[in-house]
């Protein structure tokens, strides 16, 4: 290795916003947490074998034939106009009437999360979010040295009266919260949705604060039981910035997303995407534009709808099965995710080596805080597993929090006890042999 390539040579020198930058601790288990012999219940990858290939190769093989040109060329700012234009016929079925001119198209919405914050933010900021809350938002929020007030949710999800109480505490202490990040719709990675009441409640809340809502929705359109709710932009038009994506109804590899902004707003983000990105990618966008023109993408989506109600129904079952008493845990109408209750005094950080051991992997609370709670908490995923091996994870898993409630009734404490249990009551349900 040369001199020049020495870590304290660079160190010294990096941004003060580096700082925030610091790989995730699980890391390391996830490399052994993706050999073949382990279940993964980790990762939140869609499930990409549910896509019709061959439409998607045929519309890609026409692009480059027919427009390659302009697709791998560079584009516009604030991204293709057609595409915009599909855009808002996708958000429709959510009750949003938006015009294409508000909307600004992304790399993924991680990147809208990272726009949002770079025109919002400064070091030192306040921004509300649920707690838990998606771990890549937590980590662009420390990327741009903001501090996280977490709000706590129940199964209706946001709680109206801890987002009063966290506004009034971050008010006494002569701060200001830029804006409240939320994800309504199946939330990652707590798997509860927003109640229709709730709704209104929260933007009455944020209007009366001047609290900008940063709604986030990439899995507003996997519910598996209703037609959806409307989201909170349908709601509200002013004071609400809308994130969406094609990760997960179509593919994440194309990272295409996108944000939708009040008029104001929306200049300044394509000023933040032109020094980002010049442009988001014009092949992505149009291979997307052209699939939605000559697909029934709506009816790809209720296939993957379909698939992931199956395994959703495939880990609540196993649940229900297998795991030991006094373990709780969320009750999914869509999306990828549910979050389980460890019982008193199991602490699945800790816990989590053992279950990699037992070849099961899952993500452990404490990644979804701002602040080192949820050590009693893990996400489970059922997106990309088959449902026999949803099974086969739950069970090893159940095998584990049995071995560890062994050891802890023996010795008063487990390989694994953390710090201080946090409360969250509400949140997960007591699983069938509790209630
Ligand atoms: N928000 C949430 C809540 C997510 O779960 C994800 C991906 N897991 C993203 C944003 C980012 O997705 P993408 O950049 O692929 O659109």
């Amino acid at each position: 290795m040369s001199s020049g390539s020495r870590l304290d040579a660079y160190v010294e020198r990096y941004a003060a916003r580096t700082r925030g930058m610091t790989a995730s601790e699980i890391r390391a288990l996830f490399a052994v947490a993706s050999r073949p012999e382990v279940v993964s219940l980790a990762g939140g990858m869609p499930n990409i074998s549910g896509l019709a290939l061959d439409a998607v190769a045929d519309t890609i093989h026409d692009l480059v034939l027919e427009r390659g040109t302009v697709a791998m060329q560079y584009g516009s700012g604030q991204g293709d106009p057609t595409l915009r234009e599909q855009i808002c016929e996708v958000m429709r079925l959510e009750g949003i009437a938006a015009h294409p001119d508000d909307v600004v198209v992304t790399v993924g919405s991680q990147q809208a999360l990272d726009l949002v914050t770079r025109i919002f933010c400064d070091p030192g900021d306040v921004v509300l979010a649920e707690a838990p809350s998606y771990v890549g938002a937590l980590g662009t929020f420390r990327a741009f040295q903001a501090e996280v007030v977490h709000v706590a949710m129940d199964s209706d999800g946001l709680v109206p009266d801890n987002l009063r109480a966290a506004l009034a505490a971050v008010r006494a202490a002569g701060r200001r919260a830029k804006f409240l990040y939320t994800i309504p719709n199946h939330h990652n990675p707590a798997g509860v949705t927003l109640s229709r009441d709730r709704r209104e409640e929260i933007l009455a809340i944020a209007a009366e604060a001047d609290l900008l809502v940063l709604e986030d929705n990439p899995y507003g359109l996997l519910g598996f039981d209703e037609a959806p709710l409307p989201a909170l932009r349908a709601l509200r038009e002013d004071g609400v910035i809308y994130l969406g994506s094609f990760s997960k109804t179509f593919a994440p590899g194309f990272r295409v997303g996108w944000v939708l902004a009040p008029h104001a707003v929306r200049e300044k983000l394509v000023l933040a995407q032109e020094s980002a990105t010049l442009c988001p990618p014009a092949f992505s966008q149009m291979a997307i534009s052209a699939y939605l023109a000559g697909h029934d993408w709506q009816g790809q989506i209720k296939d993957f709808r379909e698939m992931y109600r199956q395994r959703r129904d495939a880990m609540l079952a196993a649940l229900a099965d297998l795991m030991p008493e006094g373990t709780g845990w969320t009750r999914p109408s869509g999306g990828f995710y549910v979050w389980l209750e460890l019982p008193e005094g199991l602490d699945a950080k800790a816990m989590l080596p053992r279950a990699v051991t037992n070849r099961v992997a899952y993500v452990p609370g404490t990644a979804f805080y701002a602040d080192g709670l949820g050590s009693r908490f893990m996400r489970l995923s059922y997106c990309y597993p088959t449902p026999e091996r949803i099974r086969e994870g739950v069970r090893r898993l159940a095998q584990v929090l049995e071995t560890e409630l062994e050891l802890h009734a023996t010795f008063g404490e487990t390989s694994g006890l953390g710090p201080a249990h946090e409360e969250q009551p509400g949140l997960t349900a007591p699983g069938p042999e509790t209630s």
